[in-house]
């Protein structure tokens, strides 16, 4: 899937879409999803544009990937559901239904969470 600069997240990123921002630094912006699927529900994305999570590993920089790996560490202790477990989930491609083309982790937390059966996930 090839990057197209007018996604939904490429838009937040250059400010021209409204989000609310719980975490950003030079390489890494997250954000509330706007239709929150738990108590908790952050997406995390690169500032890079990166389509998914194999694009992102073979071109990212060392840089920008220890910084999401990092960030969504991070984020899951700041939003306190560290302790209380949370899951993380990234689709990627028409099999796991990505709706947006701009890599980005879901960071779901604060209740319990079937099995991870695609089924089971939401
Ligand atoms: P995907 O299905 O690609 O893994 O997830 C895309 C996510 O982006 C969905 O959970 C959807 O609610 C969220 N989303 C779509 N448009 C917007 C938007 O304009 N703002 C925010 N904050 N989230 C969005």
């Amino acid at each position: 899937m090839a990057y197209d600069k007018d996604n939904i997240f490429a838009r937040i990123l250059r400010g021209e879409i409204p989000a609310t921002k719980v975490y950003e630094d030079d390489h890494v912006l997250a954000f509330e999803d706007i239709a929150h699927l738990a108590p908790v529900h952050v997406l995390v994305i690169p500032k890079g544009e990166y389509v998914s999570w194999d694009d992102f590993a073979a071109t990212g920089t060392d840089a920008e990937i220890a910084a999401y790996v990092r960030a969504i560490g991070a984020i899951a202790r700041g939003q306190g559901v560290a302790e209380s477990g949370y899951r993380v989930v990234s689709n990627c491609g028409p099999h796991a239904n990505q709706e947006v083309a701009h890599l980005h982790a879901h960071i779901f937390g604060g209740r319990q969470f079937g099995g991870v059966r695609p089924r089971d996930s939401n």
